[in-house]
């Protein structure tokens, strides 16, 4: 609910300043006002409420303005603070509005005076919606991210589950109900896609989007896309073609995984809406004239990343919306035969933006369609400047991110693994892609459970911790299983849905073997961490 009160404190004020603050009557909403008689009085005043307006009189021998502005700032109360007194000069009024009062009135005129204040009220009751509308999506991004985390679990563990059962272990499927498997796999995958790009906007929008600024060489950078789509295009009898402007080596600052996400949602859109013909990656330096036409600092460093094709182009109906999140999302699933949830480039766009940048479209319908996103050389002083950006440096390479392919691992009887995670679905998706290599997957879901088993007679060549349990947090859990661990030295590998950042990395790996985030791969590169630790034993 928005609280459309507003309330005025007068702090010494003069007759006529009272006379039109009680005469207020702005689109009936409620005015609350106060009285102060002294300087002594505005402690007492703001210490049980908040006041979203204070006018001071600047022409009272008793009453000190300025201290009054002190103990404001000092509260950090988010009054606006508007001074009332005779008519001042220009200069005198900068003067004063550098002491930190937001607006100088004078009391000449009780019209202008009414005129002023009531432009003070509305402007408080528009702070205030703001401020509630950010209380609220805040809440709704949290909301979010914390309904996606767990149906990501669950989805991870059904996208296992339907990879083991394909493999038709035991010989006992029929074809069709191979393709029904397969079905699940291929939509359930679609929905983790869906959900992760509802994640990445919600992040977004709240200001909580992770940053990781590294530096990357272009080139390299943009030759793995060759690798990666060549294969693809070939599929659709089309040509994939890397074009590389740059006369020399280019090495940008910025987030790899971001900037590699936006540019894989603008070729495999191109891709997909390109029938025949090429779709082209081309890395440029943009000339000052094009910044200039694309309302870019021009005196800022840049690089273009343009992907053209010979598609289906877009309609000028269509270029409208695209770039908008819920527009998309809305209804224009059925009439896309193309499929796709409709968010990539929405989320792309607000990428580029992030780091420093923009993501432009040139397109005629039929004929193709051409997208470059711009990159400033250091997305550093972009990421700075929004503080509500999360900011990570990356120190070194993560390599719990880095998946190596499948080891081929002997089943060996002797490990046993005790695996802590609260998620049954997970738990038991887990269980099943281990028992090829392991004898052994005892699972607890709870910390206490886990203690119980570390207890008993059970001994465990690995343990296996998600990091938040519902009766204890994970790096707790870890802790006590020192205590408990006969051997002390039982690897432990912490598996967690949410990031971890990079400090509590470290902090974990002083205990824990490896720390692996939770997601489709993340199964193959659990295997490979226990493939190391067999090798060793
Ligand atoms: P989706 O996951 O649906 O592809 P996007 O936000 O990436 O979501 O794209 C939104 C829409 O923009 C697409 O559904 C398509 O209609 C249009 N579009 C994007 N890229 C292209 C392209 N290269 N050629 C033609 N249409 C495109």
């Amino acid at each position: 609910m928005i609280d459309s009160n507003v309330s005025i404190l007068l702090a010494q004020t003069s007759g006529i300043v009272h006379e039109v603050v009680s005469g207020l009557n702005y689109q009936g909403i409620e005015i609350e006002t106060g009285f102060l008689r002294s300087n002594a009085d505005l402690i007492k005043a703001y210490r049980h409420h908040h006041w979203d307006i204070i006018i001071l009189n600047l022409d009272h021998d008793e009453f000190n303005y300025l201290k009054a502005i002190r103990v404001i700032q000092r509260r950090k109360a988010q009054s606006r603070i508007i001074a009332t007194g005779r008519l001042k000069n220009r200069d005198e009024v900068n003067r004063l509005l550098k002491t930190g009062i937001h607006e100088f009135i004078p009391i000449t005129d009780p019209v202008l005076l009414e005129i002023k204040i009531t432009q003070n009220i509305e402007f408080a009751l528009l702070r205030k919606r703001t401020r509630e509308l950010e209380h609220d999506l805040n809440y709704k991004s949290q909301f979010i991210a914390k309904i996606s985390h767990e149906m990501r679990t669950t989805l991870n563990s059904v996208i296992l589950l339907s990879e083991i059962l394909a493999e038709n272990r035991n010989r006992s499927l029929k074809d069709d109900e191979i393709e029904y498997i397969d079905l699940i796999h291929g939509s359930s995958n679609n929905l983790l896609d869906l959900l992760n790009k509802i994640l990445d906007l919600s992040k977004i929008q709240s200001g909580k989007m992770n940053i990781q600024l590294e530096q990357i060489d272009v080139k390299d950078f943009s030759k793995r896309f060759s690798r990666l789509y060549i294969p693809v295009a070939r599929e659709k009898s089309i040509r994939f073609i890397y074009d590389n402007k740059l006369s020399e080596e280019q090495l940008i600052k910025t987030d790899r995984i971001r900037l590699e996400q936006v540019l894989n949602n603008l070729i495999s859109n191109a891709i997909k809406f390109t029938k025949k013909g090429h779709v082209k990656l081309k890395t440029y330096i943009p000339s000052k004239n094009e910044l200039n036409f694309h309302k870019l600092d021009q005196n800022e460093k840049m690089i273009a990343f343009e992907v053209s094709d010979t598609g289906i182009g877009i309609s000028d109906e269509k270029i409208q919306i695209i770039f908008e999140s819920y527009v998309q999302a809305e209804g224009q699933k059925t009439e896309n035969s193309f499929g796709g949830t409709g968010l990539g480039l929405a989320i792309s766009k607000e990428i580029a933006q992030i780091l420093g940048g923009k993501l432009t479209l040139e397109t005629l319908y039929g004929e193709g369609s051409t997208f470059t996103v711009y990159m400033p050389f250091n997305s550093q002083k972009a990421v700075e400047n929004k503080p509500e950006v999360d900011v990570v440096k990356v120190l070194k390479k993560d390599k719990t991110k880095e998946v190596k392919p499948l080891p081929k691992l002997k089943k060996n009887s002797k490990v046993n693994i005790l695996l802590i995670d609260n998620s049954t679905i997970h738990n038991m998706a887990l269980k099943e892609f281990l028992s090829v290599v392991v004898k052994d997957c005892i699972t607890a879901e709870s910390a206490q459970e886990a203690y119980e088993f570390l207890n008993s007679d059970h001994t465990f060549d690995c343990i296996i911790l998600d990091m938040y349990l519902p009766d204890a947090y994970g790096k707790d859990v870890l802790q006590k299983i020192r205590e408990i661990d006969h051997r002390k030295t039982t690897p432990v590998i912490i598996y967690s849905g949410k990031t971890i950042s990079k400090t509590e990395q470290k902090e974990l790996y002083q205990e824990a073997m490896a720390v692996v985030q939770k997601n489709v791969n993340s199964y193959k590169v659990l295997l490979g961490h226990l493939g190391d630790m067999m090798r060793e034993k």
